[in-house]
């Protein structure tokens, strides 16, 4: 059976004309009923022919998650879904609310196999890749429970978009498709915790997302303690791959710092961070540790984070503290998933 939502434009069209012998304007029609009218079933493409319907539910299925779970922020309108696939597996995603537009957090595996301490996705390790159309039904899902048009995403919920390569581009194709969600990748930001080699794969697509790397730390024997995936691909080639990054695309590079009391907002980090920083047009944005329940570190206080600001400031590094969105419905991503299944309304 065909995974239809994952097929890329492209796919579909030789889908269509070989497979199925069909002319090619057919592959336009199932492409605008898949990703602008979204229907469900085959049955629901009214200008196909029964019988090249009846083909279709026979080779092709058309799947959405469920909603198992949905909490919604009373102070700014952020919403949590936790979603079930075909197989059971469980995975989040996040609906935000910006002045420039709706933003969907979006995971790109179920369960996450690179093992960041602080991370609350990564501690019952990877289950499995998401297709590229599990990727994309969570924003469609998501469009259809809220009845709004989502302008941008973010590949910053459970997993690691650079370790679910293939899926993740062919989901960059189908989500800005002219004839579907026509999403502007401008409007994309994929989150990596650094495979170098990736990187740098991925500033040869052409595809104008920013890129974020969660650094985290400077210091190169710093960031390993906390980040398994630093002893693979050390700070100097990571850093190496998103000047490449930057050289090929033009795009700046974010780059992501959780505080952690004690452990990455002492003055040698603001040394280091300006050293590896130097000459390379970046933003960083701080992101006050969120607590998980499995892991000890501690954000720092309110003006310990401002002050932290400040001196990154005066490095001449481009700053931003992020605004926290969804207070009231607490946790960072994976809390949800992690939840016992019968008591998933409170966590930590
Ligand atoms: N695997 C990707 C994307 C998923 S995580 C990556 O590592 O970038 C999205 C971001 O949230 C990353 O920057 C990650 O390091 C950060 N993050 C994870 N757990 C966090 C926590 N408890 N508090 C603050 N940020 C966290």
């Amino acid at each position: 059976m065909t995974d239809i939502l994952s097929m890329t434009y492209e796919k579909l069209l030789d889908l269509v004309t070989t497979d199925l012998s069909e002319k090619r304007f057919r592959a336009d029609q199932i492409f605008t009923w898949l990703h602008q009218r979204r229907v469900k079933s085959f049955d629901e493409m009214t200008d196909l022919s029964k019988p090249l319907r009846d083909r279709l539910s026979k080779e092709a299925f058309i799947t959405y998650p469920k909603i198992i779970k949905k909490l919604s922020s009373k102070l700014d309108g952020t919403i949590k879904y936790l979603f079930e696939m075909a197989d059971g597996e469980r995975i989040e995603s996040v609906l935000m609310r910006y002045k420039t537009g709706l933003s969907v957090c979006l995971s790109s595996e179920a369960g996450c196999p690179m093992g960041c301490r602080f991370c609350a996705s990564a501690q019952n390790g990877k289950s499995r890749d998401l297709t590229p159309g599990e990727i994309l039904s969570q924003l469609y899902s998501i469009e259809d429970d809220i009845g709004e048009r989502v302008s941008h995403a973010v590949l910053m919920g459970t997993g690691e978009p650079l370790d679910n390569y293939e899926n993740v581009i062919s989901f960059l194709h189908i989500v800005s498709d002219k004839r579907g969600q026509d999403m502007s990748l401008r409007n994309v930001t994929l989150s990596t915790c650094g495979i170098a080699p990736n990187i740098k794969r991925l500033a040869g697509e052409g595809l104008p997302i920013t890129l974020a790397l969660s650094l985290h730390s400077p210091i190169q024997s710093e960031r390993e303690k906390i980040m398994p995936i630093a002893k693979v691909y050390p700070l100097t080639d990571v850093m190496e791959a998103c000047r490449y990054y930057f050289e090929k695309t033009k795009r700046r590079v974010t780059l992501e710092y959780s505080l952690m009391k004690g452990v990455n907002d002492r003055d040698v980090d603001v040394e280091a961070l300006k050293k590896i920083t130097k000459d390379f047009p970046c933003h960083v944005n701080l992101i006050p540790v969120n607590p998980v329940r499995e892991a000890s570190f501690k954000a720092p206080g309110h003006s310990e984070v401002l002050d932290f600001r400040k001196k990154v400031e005066k490095c001449g590094i481009n700053v931003t503290i992020r605004r926290e969105l969804g207070r009231d419905i607490e946790g960072s991503c994976g809390q949800l998933r992690n939840a016992p299944a019968k008591n998933n309304e409170r966590k930590s």
